[in-house]
């Protein structure tokens, strides 16, 4: 809501993915018009433009992986594909103005704090100064490459899911991939109709739960156009399910565990008939430990007659395939590296230093944390979407950006009142939430003794243990206690925006 007597701050947003493009949206909507946002890509939509690998979908409902105030009556699949999503969220940046205020190809080299103001320079070599930043840099998006001995020196195609190269066909070939994983199983479940032969290596099984995908007709669509009312409802169906069943289910409700325990456990007895097979695919640890997998096409492909499980460990990678350590060579064409990302690196690599030149690695050296996973002590008038521990098990991240952008938002508006010119997170107020996560990780299944990239290097899950209402509730309202706060000064005149080279 515009409010001229409200102060402008500007406002640079790092990153034209899901969350930068909702924030730069928020922000205009408050009537802040000093916005910059900076993308490393040429187009916005994040995840979904960089993820382009064959079967790449979302398997959380469209209709709940939507922004909650634009409903799209054109979603195609109740699990959108990847290509609808992208297209989504070109339209919703294009509708909002977006587009239009987006720095392309332009990635965000330093940021440095100043006595209350932010420093940028940009890999074009453009300066700019800010009152505010926010980093709306995703989670998952540095790929992670497996450490196995001769990778380099495979002299095959070989690359990773995000980084899929289209110019290789899969027809015919000899495919391996590595990784079962979410990524992996709908790659499998696509690539395994047109690849000659598939070696899946396994390093350890995955849970899946089978949830139907559905087909939106012209009606469906036709029902939905015009109707935002009706799409929220939709919306929050699904939410409904999702948060009472599998949020709850890994979050320490024992009726909703043992209800996903037993459908998993089920899907795998009535989808896998050969018991050889059958014991391959079942996992010796909790169901919802790893992020559970929704599928309903991966059992059908890994039993494919060209698709072959293999589940002895890999030793190396030679010049023609993949060597496990039965001796066995699998000489492939093409070797696919689902491994998954580094969920860790959040911004970085980035040279951000923020009040007495503390730089991020510095206040990350110990433990990648942050207070109400938006706010980094050290880092005044900084905000991090989507930061540590925010993942809630299998819901929708748009939901949880929503309510991170209107804390945000409430921290800035106190900014434009004139109440502070500063506004940083104490380290106490840190230690004292993060305790407070720790707390509640005890009734989690994410610590029940398997390995996943929800943990970080402690063995901490890098996620919300409470509820969705919890965090709905904690992320209300800021308590201004938590925060250092600098009393308003005369504020100097912004330095424009100037391209340097
Ligand atoms: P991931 O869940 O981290 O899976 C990586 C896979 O690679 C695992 O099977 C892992 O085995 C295997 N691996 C890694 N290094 C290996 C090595 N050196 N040797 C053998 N195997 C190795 O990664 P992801 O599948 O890309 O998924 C990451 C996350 O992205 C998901 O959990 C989800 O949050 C998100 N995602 C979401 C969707 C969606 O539809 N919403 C789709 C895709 C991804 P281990 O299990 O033994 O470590």
């Amino acid at each position: 809501m515009k409010n001229d007597s409200l102060k402008n701050p500007a406002v640079a947003v790092i990153g034209a993915g899901m969350t930068g493009i909702l924030m730069a949206i928020k922000l205009r909507e408050a009537g802040i018009t000093d916005i910059t946002i900076l993308e490393k890509a040429d187009k916005v939509g994040g995840t979904w433009r960089e993820n382009t690998y064959p079967g790449v979908a979302c398997d959380v409902p469209a209709h709940m992986y939507t922004y909650s105030f634009r409903g799209n009556p054109e979603w195609e699949h109740r699990f959108a594909r990847g290509n609808e999503i992208q297209k989504y969220m070109e339209k919703v940046a294009a509708e909002h103005g977006v587009s239009d205020q987006v720095r392309f190809n332009e990635a965000l080299a330093e940021c440095h704090y100043r006595e209350g103001k932010w420093y940028l320079s940009t890999s074009k070599g453009n300066d700019l100064v800010v009152d505010f930043v926010v980093a709306a840099t995703g989670i998952l998006h540095h790929p992670a490459y497996p450490d196995i001995e001769g990778l380099d020196g495979y002299q095959g195609a070989m690359f990773h899911t995000s980084r899929w190269d289209h110019d290789v066909s899969l027809e015919g070939k000899r495919v391996g991939i590595i990784g079962t994983g979410s990524t992996a199983t709908q790659v499998i479940s696509e690539i395994s109709k047109t690849a000659g032969e598939l070696t899946v290596f396994q390093r350890t099984p995955q849970w899946v739960c089978s949830v139907p995908d559905k087909n939106y007709s012209e009606s469906d669509k036709a029902k939905l156009r015009g109707n935002q009312g009706l799409m929220t409802k939709l919306s929050e169906r699904y939410a409904f399910i999702f948060r009472n069943i599998f949020t709850a289910a890994v979050t320490g409700n024992k009726v909703a565990h043992a209800f996903v325990n037993w459908t998993a456990r089920r899907n795998l007895r009535k989808s896998v008939r050969d018991p050889a097979l059958r014991a391959k695919l079942t996992p010796d640890y909790k169901v919802g430990c790893k992020r559970l997998i929704f599928s309903s096409t991966f059992y059908d492909a890994i039993q494919r007659e060209n698709v072959r499980l293999e589940t002895t460990a890999i030793e190396r990678v030679s010049e023609r395939g993949v060597v496990t350590k039965d001796g066995v060579e699998h000489a492939l064409d093409v070797l696919i590296l689902a491994t998954g990302f580094k969920p860790f690196n959040f911004m970085r690599p980035m040279n951000l230093t923020g009040r007495d030149g503390l730089s991020i690695e510095q206040a990350w050296a110990k433990k990648v944390q942050a207070y109400r996973n938006v706010c980094l002590p050290g880092f005044p008038n900084f905000f991090l979407m989507l930061g540590p521990n925010t993942p809630i098990g299998n819901y929708s991240v748009i939901a949880m950006s929503e309510v991170q952008s209107r804390y945000v938002l409430k921290l800035i508006d106190q900014w434009r009142q004139g109440n502070l010119a500063t506004v940083e997170a104490t380290e106490e107020a840190k230690v004292r939430f993060n305790s407070y996560i720790k707390a509640g990780m005890g009734k989690t299944v994410w610590v029940g003794g398997c390995q996943s990239w929800y943990l970080d290097a402690d063995g901490d899950p890098a996620m919300w243990p409470y509820s969705w209402e919890q965090w709905v509730k904690e992320l209300d309202q800021p308590d201004l206690a938590d925060f250092h706060h600098s009393a308003p000064a005369e504020t100097a005149p912004l330095t424009p925006w100037k391209k340097v080279a």
